[in-house]
């Protein structure tokens, strides 16, 4: 399994860019598996490629009913409504093991390209927004420790 980079790991604080050739995806097959296994070896629900030192703005979610898990390539939250606070962990975040109280928008509107390259704009609500507002952090180089408040 790829080791997930721990707080104070200078590549959790940069900027992923942008990618901006959405035609072959597919060629990131191996890294996605690679974060599917991060997530089911460690219990998490999400993982950002930069959490394990890459440089791809993706992420990987675990859909929580079906146990399948999607890649959200160039995610960009175009709208947001509602708010809550509630309680998060971190895969980079386990050496020693802390969580965060932070809020966030309750439900998002989100623009991503899809594993073909296709364009798809979902909404999500509670858990899952929660869980993306998180993951886009990660790949503008924000750790939860910056916006929370430590439980
Ligand atoms: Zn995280």
């Amino acid at each position: 399994m790829r080791k997930v980079l721990q707080v104070g790991h200078e590549h959790l604080t940069r900027v992923v860019p942008e990618l901006e050739d959405l035609t072959n995806l597919k060629v990131y097959r191996n890294h996605i598996c690679e974060l599917i296994e991060v997530c089911e070896e460690m219990n998490g629900m999400a993982c950002a490629s930069n959490q394990i030192g890459e440089s791809v703005r993706m992420f990987v979610m675990k859909n929580l009913i079906t146990g399948e898990y999607k890649a959200y390539f160039n995610p960009w939250i175009i709208e947001g409504n509602g708010r809550n606070r509630g309680l998060e962990g971190c895969l980079s975040f386990r050496e020693p093991e802390v969580q965060y109280y932070v809020r966030r928008k309750q439900n998002i509107k989100l623009k991503y390209a899809d594993i073909n390259g296709d364009e798809q704009i979902e909404v999500f609500v509670d858990l899952e927004a929660r869980c993306i507002q998180h993951e886009c952090d990660h790949l503008n180089g924000i750790t939860f420790d910056k916006i929370g408040k430590l439980k």
